[in-house]
C-alpha cells in the first residue's frame, strides 16, 4: 500500500479541496480538514488507486507525494485458502507461515527463518540475507511470491 501525501496546494486551493472531495467521496468539510490540517496523509491505497488519486490532484495544480506504506499493508490477503485456512500455519504440514513483506520484515528475520528451516530450498536465503516477498511454509512444501506494482507503474487513469 502506499499513502499519498500533499506536498504543496498549488494555486488554487478551493480546486484542491473540492477534488479530494469528489475523489474520496467525503463531504467539503471534511475534505478541507485533511488538506489543512493533514496534507501528510491525504489517502492510502494500493498502486493503482494512488496512481489516479495522484494524477487528479496534478491536474488541480497540486504538487504530491508518493510513500510506501508497509504499516497498511495486509498480508494475510496474500495467503491463498490451498495454501493455509487460518493464514497462520501450514495446509499441508501445519508449521507457521513466514510473511516476507518489503519495510516490516527485517533482515534478521529473514535469515532466522532460512537457518531454522528444514528444507534446503532456503539456504541461499540465510546468506542473502533476502527473500522474495511473500508467504513460504518453512518445510518448503508450499509458498506464494507476491509482486508489490509501484504507483508509477501507472498513468493515473480511473481505475
Ligand atoms: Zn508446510
Amino acid at each position: 500500500m502506499f499513502l499519498l501525501r500533499l506536498v504543496d496546494v498549488g494555486a488554487s486551493r478551493l480546486r484542491v479541496i473540492n477534488t479530494v472531495a469528489r475523489i474520496l467521496q467525503i463531504p467539503l468539510a471534511q475534505a478541507k480538514t485533511i488538506v489543512d490540517l493533514t496534507p501528510d496523509r491525504i489517502t492510502v491505497g494500493d498502486a493503482k488507486r494512488i496512481a489516479f488519486v495522484r494524477r487528479q490532484l496534478q491536474q488541480v495544480g497540486a504538487t504530491v507525494a508518493v510513500d510506501y506504506c508497509p504499516e497498511e499493508m495486509h498480508p494475510e490477503n496474500w495467503v491463498p485458502a490451498n495454501l493455509s485456512t487460518d493464514k497462520v500455519t501450514c495446509a499441508r504440514c501445519g508449521e507457521p507461515l513466514f510473511f516476507a513483506i518489503p519495510g516490516r520484515t527485517t533482515e534478521q528475520e529473514t535469515v532466522a527463518f532460512a537457518q531454522t528451516s528444514k528444507s534446503p530450498a532456503f539456504r541461499q536465503v540465510a546468506s542473502a540475507k533476502w527473500i522474495h516477498p511473500g508467504v513460504y511454509c518453512s518445510n518448503g512444501c508450499c509458498f506464494i511470491m507476491v509482486n508489490l506494482e509501484h504507483p508509477d507503474k501507472y498513468s493515473g487513469e480511473e481505475p
